[in-house]
């Protein structure tokens, strides 16, 4: 007996939910008629939209039984959106697939997600193929993020982004962590229960556009990496310390210059000197203080998510 269920988080999103659901409803139908599946549901997630997403939600969960709907109270971003799903997912399915609205991953890759769980895995990870219907622009700064997680200790599957399967007990795991910030892939990656890995090709968004400009991409980097690691904080030590032996160096050379009698009265070192030390120590208030408005934001435990209203939920 397997009770699946498909989380989307929904940010304005009109423009595709109707083909989304004919896709995850075709694809579910066959699950189920193959007897992979015994009960599939589909939960949309409203994150506060502005146009008539949740109208839309509302008609498709009227027209098919399998749909339901949860609306927030305002837009709470991808993340929060989806962990509001995936709390009411917890205790209402064995497994869920969380999938963006956009169609831009293939549902043809959750048959497959679900073939692992029936062999006992846990997480079964979406990974894309290769990003070639990627602007060049976004596939570099995807690449160069990845680069960095990995650099700076965070734990991240290549080429995943929040496409993936989780097991009933995976998905209660990840529930008792305590966090505001959310970096979901990287939670769940360092979770431990079996995991997998099921490859598909990324697709153009079906309609409308990116709700995540590069604005948020960065902040979505910044967040994943400070609130996984320490290691920049840890990179501000060296950092000082390297500094330390400049200029002992730099003091060396100034006394044998001056015995030598040659010392020239360059402003030129000094004044780049001054602006590289300001940029350093400027950088690394930030840095401290991404870390200090992290703490702030968890020692306030403010609640994640209001839900306004939904369509069927018990
Ligand atoms: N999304 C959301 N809240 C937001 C922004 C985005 O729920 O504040 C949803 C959006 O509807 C989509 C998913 O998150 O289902 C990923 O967004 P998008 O496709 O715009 O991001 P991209 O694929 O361009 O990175
Ligand atoms: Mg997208």
């Amino acid at each position: 007996m397997l009770k699946l269920m498909i989380v989307v988080p929904c940010y304005n999103e009109q423009q595709v939910l109707r083909e989304t659901t004919a896709r995850l409803t075709a694809m579910l139908d066959r699950v189920i008629a193959a007897k992979r599946v015994d009960v599939a549901r589909i939960l949309y997630v409203d994150d506060g939209s502005r146009d008539h997403t949740w109208d839309l939600i509302t008609e498709l969960s009227n027209t098919f039984a399998c749909v339901e709907g949860l609306k927030l109270a305002h837009n709470v971003g991808h993340q929060q959106a989806l962990w509001a799903g995936l709390e009411y997912a917890a205790t209402h399915a064995d497994a869920i697939v969380s999938i963006d609205a956009d169609l831009q991953d293939d549902v043809e890759a959750i048959p497959q997600m679900i073939e692992h769980y029936h062999q006992g895995i846990d997480v079964v990870f979406g990974v894309r193929r290769e990003r070639k219907k990627d602007t060049f622009f976004k596939r570099h700064t995807a690449q160069a993020f990845y680069r960095l997680m990995q650099a700076m200790g965070g734990q991240v599957v290549y080429n995943h982004a929040d496409y993936r399967l989780m097991s009933r007990r995976a998905l209660q795991a990840l529930m008792t962590f305590p966090e505001r910030n959310l970096f979901l892939r990287g939670m769940v990656a360092s979770l431990g229960f079996p995991t997998a890995i099921v490859l598909y090709d990324r697709h153009e968004r079906f309609a409308g556009e990116s709700k995540y400009p590069l604005r948020k991409m960065l902040g979505f980097a910044i967040d994943g990496i400070t609130s996984f690691s320490v290691r920049p904080l840890q990179c501000i030590t060296y950092l000082g310390l390297l500094f330390i032996v400049i200029a002992l160096a730099a003091i060396v050379y100034g006394l044998l210059s001056y015995a030598e009698g040659k010392a020239i009265p360059g402003w030129t070192s000094l004044l780049v000197s001054v602006w590289f030390i300001g940029g350093a120590i400027l950088l690394a208030c930030g840095i401290i203080g991404e870390y200090v408005g992290k703490i702030y934001k968890e020692v306030k435990r403010r609640p994640r998510y209001f839900i306004e209203q939904t369509t069927k939920l018990k």
